[in-house]
Parts: structure tokens; sequence; C-alpha cells
């Protein structure tokens, strides 16, 4: 299955800028490329390979889930902290500085918050609990909102198009970029109805990019996948890049070092299944 294409709506920019009001001229906003991250799960090796893979862009924007389920969570903090950008907080961040108990954890998953816990140093664990919860906005990206689960609920998964449809409805913003459900993909919604789509990728193992092509006109749900852990059957590493100025969105796959992150949830004692579901994407 392929992306459909879509013809790019005509962008300000385009506008000669003599015949444009200082109103307008005011509204003229520097184009940038954004690297969306999200559910990097303390999988160093997915991120270091997404970081090498990925486009040139201008800010990193994080939608949450740092850490949780991978045994690197003090290196990829410090690497976001490194890179620097904007991150939302997701419930596995929460639930590890203790900001929510571990009630919706499954006993692995839990298992995981607890040893993570343990392992953070006070000042990534610090810098975790400081993650403000989604949505978030930026000044220059008007429109655009970036959540974890759902603009209405930072919790909820938004996983077909019937669960889209109201957080959709309900948001001002009309581009929401989203993690959590770490399925790489869009909800697309016009007047008469929502339509969901995943990248069609060419092969299970190279680095590839699909280009979405974003019309101004319409309201969409983007989600760039997770780097550390996807589920969407694809093992390699996801993300996405979102160019404000061309209104394209990339959504990319990067294969990495899986041996690697694998034998370090392995020694560190963390449950054997969340080493072997990275080989599968599930
Ligand atoms: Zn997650």
């Amino acid at each position: 299955m392929t992306v459909p294409r879509r013809k790019v709506g005509s962008f300000r920019r385009n506008a000669p800028l003599e015949r444009l009001s200082f109103y307008n001229r005011r509204a003229i906003r520097e184009p940038v490329r954004i690297l969306l991250l999200s559910d990097i799960h303390a999988n160093l090796e997915a991120l270091e390979a997404c970081l090498a893979a990925a486009p040139p862009s201008d800010r990193v924007v994080n939608l949450g889930d740092v850490v949780g389920y991978g045994a690197s969570p003090n290196e990829v903090i410090e690497r976001c902290r490194q890179l620097g950008g904007s991150y939302v907080r997701g419930n596995h961040d929460k639930a590890i500085c203790g900001l929510s108990d571990l009630e919706d954890f499954n006993p692995i998953a839990a298992e995981a918050v607890l040893w993570t816990r343990q392992t953070l140093t006070p000042d990534n664990f610090e810098w975790l609990r400081s993650l403000p919860q989604g949505p978030i906005q930026a000044d220059d990206i008007p429109g655009t909102q970036f959540v974890h689960g759902s603009p209405l609920d930072e919790d909820e998964y938004v996983i077909t198009p019937r669960d889209a449809v109201e957080p959709m409805l309900a948001s001002q913003p009309t581009l929401t970029f989203f993690g959590h459900t770490h399925l790489q993909g869009s909800f697309t919604l016009d007047t008469e109805q929502i339509e969901g789509t995943h990248p069609g990728y060419l092969t299970i193992g190279q680095s590839e990019s699909v280009t979405f092509p974003l019309n101004p006109e319409l309201r969409y749900m983007i989600n760039p996948g997770s780097v550390g852990q996807p589920r969407d059957g694809d093992w390699r590493a996801a993300f996405a890049v979102f160019d404000t100025e061309t209104h394209v969105v990339a959504f990319c796959r990067a294969p990495y070092n899986l041996k690697a992150a694998q034998d370090r949830i392995l020694d560190a004692g963390l449950p054997k299944r969340l080493a072997t579901r990275l080989a599968a994407g599930k």
C-alpha cells in the first residue's frame, strides 16, 4: 500500500515580498524542518541510527516516552539533552518519576519502570520529571500542536480513524503530531470523512523514507512512529521530518544494531520479551 499523494497547497512564501502588506510581511515566519522523535524507550542504538539517517533539520520535537522498556535510559536522556529541542512527557516518563502509579502497566512494563527508576542518575531523573504535559505548541509554527497520546488526554491511545475524530474536531490547531501507539502513519479529516494511512515501504531492512504532502485546508493527526520499540510489524526505528515551508511530512525508517540493543536488555536482567519483541517490531 502506498500513501496517496496529495497536491501541496500554495504557501505564503511563494508570493512576492513587495506585494505583501506590512501585516502579511510580519506573518511570514522562517521555515523550519522539524525532526519528530517519539517513544525512544531507552533504545540508544535505535536513536543513534535515526539521527544518522535523518535528513538535515533545524529542531527536534520529542513526543514522549524517552525511557522505559530499553536498557540505556541514562545514555538516551543524555543524548536528548545534548540534542535539545522540545519534549512532551509520556506515560512511561511519568510513571518512572512517580507522577503516576503503575495501575495501567502490564507486569513486564511495570518491571521496566521500576528498573529504570533505580537506574537513572538523580540529574537525569530530575530532567525527566520536569518534562511538560502535552499539548505543547511553538510560537513560530501556528496551527500545530504536539502531544503524547491525544490532545484531549495525554494517556489515550489513538489507534483507529474512529479514535481520531473527536480529538481532531475538538482541537483548534489543525495539525497534531502524536505518539504513544508506536504505529507510524496519519489520519486525515476533511468535511466528509476521515482516512487513516500508513507509509508503504519498499524494503524490510534498508534506510527509507516516504513523503506525505499535507493539504493546509485539511486536518491531520500524524504519528512519526516509535524510535525504540516499533509495533507496526517493521523492526526498523521510525521517525519523521516535517517541513513547515513545503508542508511535507517525510516518514522514515532506519535499520539499527538490533543485537546490541537486545544484549543490553538481557544483560540488565530485564524481561526477555522486551528483547525478542524488538526483532518482530511488535
Ligand atoms: Zn511508548
